[in-house]
């Protein structure tokens, strides 16, 4: 974006303040305005539906786009096991059935890899992140970080399957991580940092 244009606003579809927080601090020093799907009242909820994290991505933007008139942001994301196909994957969030909840999550996926040697335990966390425009076009970035799943919990940092997962290179899981740490090698981190070239391409 030029110096001096009015700023571009951007959507983030998504009502997690956690998620808004994280994404706001990659955006950083952007000369956009990003504004919380929360505050258009009238955009429906999106259900996701979709059998890829880039589906829901992809529906999610271009559904928040259309009804606010600006372009959007929106994320899906999820941890893929190896030896279990690729799940929990799309349907990370509700693993182990409603409502969602992270440690009976991870007490699943324990169970479902019980006796799975180290070299078994391979898996990956992905973040699909789609930038749609009001006139329907998208695109879309990914981040992806490689790990396994340890055989019992470790830290009490971040959310979800944190605590079992163990990225590639580290001797710390994402849930011994500090958040700055966590960001910097995490599959949202690349995602946003990814988007965040995407943003820097739009017109003023
Ligand atoms: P969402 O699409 O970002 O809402 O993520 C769906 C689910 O994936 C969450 O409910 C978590 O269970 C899991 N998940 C996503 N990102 C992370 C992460 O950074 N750490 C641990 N679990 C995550």
């Amino acid at each position: 974006m030029s110096p001096g244009s009015d700023h571009l606003r951007l959507v983030l579809a998504t009502r997690n303040p956690h998620k808004l927080d994280e994404i706001a601090a990659i955006l950083d020093g952007l000369d956009v305005e990003l504004v919380s799907v929360a505050e258009f009242p009238g955009v429906p909820d999106v259900e996701e539906d979709g059998e890829t994290f880039e589906e829901n991505a992809i529906k999610k933007a271009r559904v928040v786009s259309r009804e606010t008139g600006l372009p959007a942001l929106a994320d899906d994301t999820g941890l893929e096991v190896h030896a279990l196909g690729g799940a929990p994957g799309v349907f990370s969030a509700r693993y182990s059935g409603e409502p969602p909840d992270y440690d009976r999550n991870n007490d699943k996926l324990l169970r479902e890899l019980e006796g799975a040697a180290e070299s078994e335990r391979g898996a990956q966390f992905r973040c699909v992140i789609a930038l749609a425009m009001p006139d329907g076009r998208v695109e879309t970035v990914e981040g992806k970080t490689t790990g396994r799943i340890l055989q019992s919990r470790r830290g009490e940092g971040g959310f979800g399957y944190d605590p079992l997962f163990l990225p590639d290179g580290s001797d710390r899981t994402y849930a011994e991580m500090s958040a700055d740490e966590k960001n910097a090698c995490s599959h949202r981190g690349k995602a946003v940092r990814a988007a965040r070239r995407l943003v820097e391409g739009l017109p003023d």
